[in-house]
């Protein structure tokens, strides 16, 4: 195979490591840079003056000005069959979870019905820049097979699950240990690995599956090491109070999952907002991760999530929508409310935290920072560019920021979807806004 090297032209920024530990080492900008990508894969990044004289005279260099180019956002939580209630008015977890997710999620046990929500929901990804989830299916397999379809498709690398839960929920919603167990092991077998592919184990959260069924989840991950673990944890204050109801015999909520083997480095916690120091000091210690979904936390009323407790306990944290209960897809409004909790917690985020979080940051807490996260050679070449002229209220505003840093804050306050003017796969094109088709859902 002859080997095929494209060049993207443009305003660059990646980061190296997190900007809260090594300031300025943290990142690398380039204000007119370029991004070498042969084979789908990273092959240089630098400044524009540098690397054009390196370039073979074939290769074309494709340039996107008045923009940002930055490695794709990693969404670490979120529903797709929750997609079509997003919005949903009025309730706190427990019966939001009651009143709107079950009803919801009750149908996609339907190939032809999951299918195109599958579909839609990939494509709403990509549409916000959006290049790796971590990602919720239904109880039923066919919701994720029909989710791992399209993404097989689209050649994204995506980790998906199928819910187990054998209590607390519609019976149309459960299913038993034996069969979650079954289940679980035949997609597994079935897409992990598959491409850019890979499983996660996905209880839903400790109220809905009796011990039992979290040993065969603990099962699950002996027997396949490398899968990962998806949960929710702590998130409201009655969902906490129940836990200690249904497991009296466990130190606190996280003790839950660690009691039945379900913490690991491939292990991701959804919110984490109501822990203590124990649980902290015990995530920090089986390098498990936090996600935290900012625009999920204040729609359901659920808490202000201790973003420097996580880092003070040097706990991988990624950046999560959690739609539906999260109200945006895209990862700039994620962090415009992320910057507001900061704020009435009486703390900073400053902006490279903040896009850090949504890349590199979200890469380490999956674990798969050898493959994304940012512009180092061999890494798969995910990357968007970012509009500073999306809307007309962001151009005027940009004409008055003085630096990077000040820009990347304004996206953040004020970009969302349209702010993404292109999405990469791999080097390929796989959103342009301007060329945008309407959905068929
Ligand atoms: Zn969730």
């Amino acid at each position: 195979m002859s080997n095929t090297t494209k060049a993207f032209r443009g305003e660059i920024l990646h980061f190296l490591s997190d900007p809260a530990k090594d300031n300025e080492q943290s990142y690398q900008y380039f204000a007119d840079g370029i991004l070498v990508v042969t084979n789908g894969l990273v092959e240089s990044v630098g400044f524009a003056c540098d690397i054009l004289t390196t370039l073979a005279e074939d290769v074309v260099v494709k340039k996107h000005d008045n923009g940002l180019l930055i490695p794709g956002f990693v969404d670490t939580h979120i529903h797709y069959p929750q997609t079509q209630m997003i919005g949903s008015y009025g309730e706190q977890l427990l019966e939001w979870l009651e009143s709107y997710t079950f009803p919801t999620e009750s149908q996609f046990g339907d190939i032809n019905f999951a299918k195109p929500r599958a579909e839609f929901f990939l494509d709403q990804l990509l549409t916000n820049g959006t290049t790796t989830a971590l990602v919720f299916g239904t109880v039923h397999p066919e919701s994720v097979d029909a989710f791992f379809t399209q993404a097989e498709q689209l050649n994204v690398r995506m980790i998906c699950g199928k819910v187990m839960m054998d209590r607390n929920a519609p019976d149309n919603l459960t299913d038993t240990p034996q069969q979650s167990y079954d289940e679980s092991k035949a997609l597994i077998e079935k897409w992990h690995g598959k491409g850019r592919l890979h499983y996660a184990v996905t209880p839903r959260f400790a109220p809905t599956s009796t011990s039992e069924q979290l040993n065969k989840a603990g099962q699950l991950l002996q027997e396949y090491p490398d899968v990962f673990m998806h949960t929710h944890l702590s998130e409201n204050k009655n969902e906490c109070a129940w836990v200690n109801d249904l497991f009296p015999e466990c130190k606190n909520y996280l003790d839950v999952y660690d009691q039945h083997g379900l913490l690991s480095k491939r292990s991701i916690f959804a919110h984490g907002i109501h822990l203590c120091d124990d649980e902290y000091q015990r995530l920090s210690d089986t390098d498990s991760a936090l996600s935290y979904c900012p625009t999920s936390n204040l729609f359901l009323g659920s808490g202000l999530f201790n973003l420097n407790k996580a880092q003070e306990f040097d706990i991988d944290v990624g950046l999560g929508t959690d739609v539906g209960a999260g109200t945006s897809f895209s990862q700039l409004q994620s962090l415009n409310e992320a910057y507001k909790i900061q704020q009435l917690r009486g703390e900073k985020l400053t902006s490279l935290k903040s896009f850090y979080l949504a890349t590199l940051g979200g890469a380490k807490a999956l674990d798969l920072d050898d493959k994304i996260g940012n512009f180092s050679k061999g890494k798969e070449a995910d990357f968007i560019v970012l509009d500073y002229q999306s809307t007309d209220l962001m151009r005027v505003r940009m004409n008055n920021a003085k630096d990077i840093i000040e820009r990347l804050f304004v996206l953040s306050t004020l970009g969302d979807d349209r702010a993404v003017s292109k999405t990469y796969v791999m080097g390929e094109l796989a959103h342009d806004r301007e060329n945008k088709k309407i959905s068929a859902l």
